[in-house]
């Protein structure tokens, strides 16, 4: 196969976006194939009645590599803040500050819920997990207070599983306070204006960083194609081919994948082995319908998102794009975005835009907050949102693992390129880090990335 490109480049969310950028700039030949219209991917932003919204609610982490950082700062300018988090969670009934803080604990934790929680602080040490799931992962880590108040109905909603049949992994790389100390130290790094109390983000929407990324990419030489959805991959041993819907296809010397895994296989030549068909149909991921909801007025709240564990909605979180920003917003209007995890298919994936209108509004009714009126909605639908961690979903992902380990012109990574829950700035980290094993001459370092994986396998989601 004669190679047209030194590297093909699948999505244009940021860890394609941030591969393409470093290793253009290192003068490869790069070509990047998008299905959307738009930079981006699970982390772009659009329009919606005039104001930049976002696909959810999105901040860049300050645990973000610093170089990763100190690119970003250079490609964004002033446009990229430093705010402040300004979040609340719905517990019992009342609304606590997120992140946590000890006053306001003190003043709004219900008084069961604190002394249940203190109880369960007390005992943790006599604690033990009796299995390796999610469920008692956290229940022996945080007590059974937090759990069934808090994370168990939250982790049934977002993921649509018991979280019994959940694999412990899904807390060890989902929870970062996963105990009464971690969770003391998080309130008071708080205190302090620490990691969890701010966060980076562009005033014109998270899809900015995707957005300058791709324009760097294309001034260091990088092709990049919108509206290109991949359909088939020939993996050879000397180079790969790309079928692309309605065009030419691409060839390339190494094809550096973003999509989701199990879809990766799934259009790979040669077909790989049935076992590893069988075990990208065992991995799902779960579904996201977004309900954006236009208000006349300029603020809703002064917060940036509310969380909803509860289950009497299905809506996980709501937030409000203007708070994220010192921005231009027009002055006559706001926009919510409701998150309704779902799956592909589902009842409410199917509902339509005035049933889901009927639903935002039923969600936050009854919660202390201002009457919510639309003028108009929006609905996005995501059909690959969460990655879900069955208990054994290890095995299948080991297997699709090693196959696409055994391609040696084959590179994985990103959120769904390694089925993983992480943050941007872990797909960024990704990113940079496939670029730098990319050698002058074309060759790939192995030993470096696989290190890198190493590293990798250490992230915990930010919330
Ligand atoms: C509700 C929600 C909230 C989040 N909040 C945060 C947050 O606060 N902070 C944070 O850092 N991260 C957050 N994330 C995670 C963040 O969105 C991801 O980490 C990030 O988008 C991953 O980037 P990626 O490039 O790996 O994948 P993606 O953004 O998923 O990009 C993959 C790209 O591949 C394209 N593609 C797929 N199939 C094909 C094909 N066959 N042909 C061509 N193109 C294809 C897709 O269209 C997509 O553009 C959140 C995610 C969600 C869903």
């Amino acid at each position: 196969m004669s190679a047209a490109a030194d590297v093909v480049v699948l999505g244009a969310g940021p860890a394609g976006l941030g591969a393409a950028y470093r290793a253009a700039g290192a003068g490869h030949r790069v070509v990047v194939l998008e299905r959307g219209s738009a930079p981006g991917g699970m982390a772009g932003s659009f329009e919606v009645a005039g104001l930049r919204v976002d696909l959810g609610s999105h901040r860049l982490h300050p645990g973000i590599e610093p170089r990763v950082l100190a690119d970003l700062r250079a490609l964004l300018g002033e446009e990229l803040q430093r705010r402040p988090r300004n979040g609340r969670i719905h517990l019992d009934g009342r609304w606590i500050a997120f992140p946590l803080r000890p006053v306001d604990l003190v003043r709004r934790l219900p008084p069961g819920f604190a002394v249940g929680a203190a109880r369960d602080a007390f005992l943790a040490p006599f604690r033990r997990p009796r299995a390796d799931t999610f469920a008692e992962k956290l229940r022996a880590g945080l007590g059974p207070t937090l759990c069934e108040r808090f994370y168990f109905p939250y982790a049934h909603k977002l993921w649509g599983v018991a979280p019994e049949a959940l694999s412990g992994e899904q807390a060890r790389r989902r929870v970062r306070a996963d105990s009464p100390a971690k969770l003391v130290r998080r309130v008071a790094r708080g205190v302090r204006g620490g990691a969890s109390a701010d966060f980076w983000y562009p005033r014109s929407g998270f899809g900015a960083i995707s957005e300058r990324l791709a324009e760097a990419a294309a001034d260091a030489g990088a092709e990049l194609r919108f509206g290109a959805l991949a359909r088939r991959v020939r993996l050879g041993s000397g180079g790969v081919r790309v079928d692309v819907a309605g065009a030419e296809p691409v060839r390339g010397a190494r094809l550096w994948s973003t999509v989701p895994l199990p879809a990766l296989a799934r259009m790979s030549e040669p077909a790989p082995a049935p076992d590893v068909l069988a075990a990208a149909d065992a991995l799902d991921f779960r579904a996201m319908v977004l309900v954006y909801t236009v208000l006349p007025v300029r603020r809703w709240t002064p917060f940036d998102a509310h969380y909803l564990p509860d289950p009497s909605t299905p809506v996980s979180r709501v937030s409000e794009p203007r708070n994220y920003r010192d921005g231009d917003d027009p002055p006559d209007r706001t926009v919510l975005c409701a998150e309704v995890p779902c799956s592909v298919g589902d009842e409410l994936w199917r509902c339509d835009d005035e049933g889901l209108t009927e639903l935002v509004v039923a969600a936050l009714a009854s919660r202390g907050l201002p009457d919510v009126a639309p003028v108009a909605t929006v609905v996005r639908r995501l059909p690959s949102v969460y990655p879900v961690y069955r208990i054994g979903f290890e095995h299948a992902l080991e297997a699709l693992d090693a196959w696409a380990a055994a391609h040696p012109r084959l590179l994985t990574f990103g959120r769904q390129g390694l089925f993983v829950h992480d943050n941007s700035h872990h797909a960024l980290a990704m990113a940079w880090a496939a670029a730098d094993a990319l050698r002058p001459g074309g060759g790939f370092d192995d030993e470096a990335w696989a290190a890198s994986r190493r590293r990798f396998a250490t992230h915990v989601v930010e919330d």
